[in-house]
């Protein structure tokens, strides 16, 4: 992967985003006084004990110790690692994630770097194939045949692999480190019981006699590969292999360029492979995407859902593209908070998208996308084919399958509609069904988090204090106090307050990113929800009194250390001073002052 992500980023990113917004668009949040309020996505509950602080840009839950920053929830919530939590939010705050130069990151960075232009390279290679190759005829034929035209081919980067072992190799590979990066960017393939010693005849390329489709990410670079078969062959389709660019469950096929017709049109389609995103765009039906060799996944529909409320699903009407829009719909329920939509397309038997648009045309397409089935209908409909609802056995049992998909739907009015259509199917009321299981299906239960037990030290105390009101360092009345300081975690706070003056509008969030690296990270955010119970009025009084405390206990050690050692040997002149300066008490006066 890429390099370090600059810290100076990472706090202008969390000054710009609002963890109200980013935990608001994935669990729904009530106001509530100075702060917002929601049934804690981390443990069963039925009355609302997790809080979301929109001035410490923090949040808390009371019932289970859950609590972080917005980087902290969505590592939490949605499971991603920090570098896709930034990424993420990164992304809805409009801004690009730079990677550090220099350092240790610099060699990970280059590699990656040097990976992408690589496989930028090959795509280049792959283009020009098709327009000069011999063999391209065959392949431009195929792609005529299917109703693309040269202009929509240039627009997706199609290309074309020569049918040969060593095409691609030959002309990137001319050295063993390009070699080795062909190979981690798995456009070439090692011979089985072969060193990397052997050069270019142990090495053949992935891509063979095939029409390839560049696989862009997010972002818009390319990083993998598809290919199509057009004559005889198998297999139909090959994909690039996982590899530190390309990531399958977190890639959509075409959907940095469908980006703007998914906004406009307010919904996007998924389809099952680039052939149809490309055939569809040919006919004007811009806002398709295509699920990479892989099932729907969670990273795609927050993807999709971010960019419009409404996803349809267009799936090929048999049994496997019913069992596979039926996993699509687990994955996607506890993603439909209210105003979000799902649509299930189903085409008619040994058709796909890509025969259909150019059998009846894009409007037709479009039309059919209108058409599509809902999610409750979808579901619904799934379930009453299963069982026989003339008999109660038969009602009990579309009971016990549908309440735990109903279940995993976030609270809102489409979860009660889905309830209250289950009651009028199963004649039950809503009382009768009992409540509907929460969330304890899904697999976000997390252990719990123990609070900090008892009383803090006066330094934890200040810590608390300060990460929790980062306004308190302008109120410091002495601050020769603090360079005075000495124990154990002074460091992290004169880091702090430093943090804190060089950015006045600095928040809790904000500090806590600084030092999520530091090992005292988990620590922190605990002081951060911690319940000091300190009136605001007297904070400012109650934070000086704190710092003068520390001093003062601090002086109290280091004195009784000095004595200790004056029994013994002769202090040397410095420490002589120094005692005979904390046997005058420096610090006593400052705590009566
Ligand atoms: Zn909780």
């Amino acid at each position: 992967m890429a390099g370090k992500i600059p810290s100076s980023f990472i706090d202008s990113l969390m000054a710009r985003i609002d963890i109200v917004d980013v935990i608001d668009n994935r669990v729904p949040l009530t106001r509530k006084g100075r702060e917002f309020q929601a049934c804690c996505p981390f443990h069963e509950e039925k009355t609302p004990s997790f809080t979301v602080s929109p001035a410490k840009q923090f949040y808390h839950c009371f019932g289970c110790g859950a609590h972080g920053t917005a980087i902290g929830f969505l590592m939490e919530y949605a499971n991603l690692g920090f570098v896709e939590a930034i990424e993420e939010l990164a992304e809805t705050a409009g801004m690009e994630v730079p990677r550090e130069q220099g350092g240790g990151g610099q060699k990970k960075d280059e590699s990656a770097g040097q990976l992408l232009g690589l496989v930028d390279q090959a795509s280049n290679w792959f283009q020009q194939q098709l327009r000069s190759h011999p063999d391209a005829r065959k392949a431009i034929a195929y792609l005529k045949g299917r109703g693309l035209d040269g202009r929509i081919c240039a627009h997706f980067g199609v290309g074309f692999a020569p049918d040969s072992w060593d095409g691609l190799l030959n002309e990137l590979g001319d050295s063993e480190i390009r070699r080795d990066q062909l190979l981690k960017a798995g456009l070439v393939i090692r011979k089985d019981n072969s060193d990397s010693k052997s050069g270019n005849r142990d090495m053949y390329d992935r891509f063979r006699g095939r029409v390839i489709f560049p696989i862009e990410d997010h972002r818009g670079r390319v990083v993998a590969f598809g290919g199509r078969v057009f004559g005889e062959g198998e297999p139909k389709y090959l994909n690039s292999p996982e590899t530190a660019l390309f990531h399958k469950g977190a890639e959509l096929y075409g959907l940095h360029r469908a980006r703007r017709a998914i906004g406009s049109e307010n919904r996007s389609v998924v389809v099952e492979g680039y052939m149809d995103v490309v055939s569809l765009a040919q006919f004007g039906v811009e806002n398709s995407v295509a699920t990479l060799g892989t099932a729907t996944t969670r990273t795609h529909l927050q993807r999709l859902f971010r960019l419009a409320p409404e996803i349809v699903f267009c799936f090929d009407g048999d049994r496997a593209g019913r069992d596979a829009a039926w996993k699509a719909m687990q994955v996607a329920l506890p993603e439909m908070q209210d105003g979000r939509q799902l649509g299930f397309l189903f085409l008619p038997d040994g058709e796909d998208p890509d025969s259909i648009v150019r059998n009846e045309g894009g409007d037709a397409f479009k039309a059919r996308v209108n058409d599509a089935m809902s999610l409750d209908q979808f579901m619904f409909d799934t379930l009453l084919a299963q069982v026989d609802m003339t008999r109660m056995d038969g009602k009990a049992r579309l009971m016990s399958m549908a309440q735990p998909l109903v279940g995993q739907l976030p609270e809102g009015t489409l979860r009660e509609m889905m309830r209250s259509k289950l009651s009028s199917l199963s004649g039950l009321s809503a009382e009768q069904m009992g409540s509907v299981p929460g969330k304890q299906s899904a697999p976000r239960l997390r252990r719990r988090t123990q609070p900090l037990e008892g009383a803090l030290s006066p330094l934890a105390l200040a810590i608390a204090m300060l990460l929790q009101n980062p306004s308190l360092a302008q109120t410091i009345e002495r601050p020769e106090m603090v360079e005075q300081l000495t124990l154990k975690g002074a460091d992290h706070f004169r880091s702090m307050l430093s943090q804190i003056s060089a950015s006045p509008d600095m928040n809790t969030a904000r500090l806590l990113e600084y030092f999520r690296e530091s090992g005292v990270h988990e620590y922190l955010q605990k002081l951060a929800s911690y319940e000091t119970s300190i009136d605001e009025e007297v904070l400012e009084r109650h934070f000086n009194d704190t710092l003068a405390t520390i001093v003062s206990q601090q002086d109290e050690q280091r004195r009784l250390a000095l004595l200790e050692k004056s029994r013994e040997q002769e202090l040397e002149g410095a420490e002589k001073e120094e005692l005979l300066e904390l046997l005058k008490g420096r610090s006593q006066t400052m705590v009566e002052s």
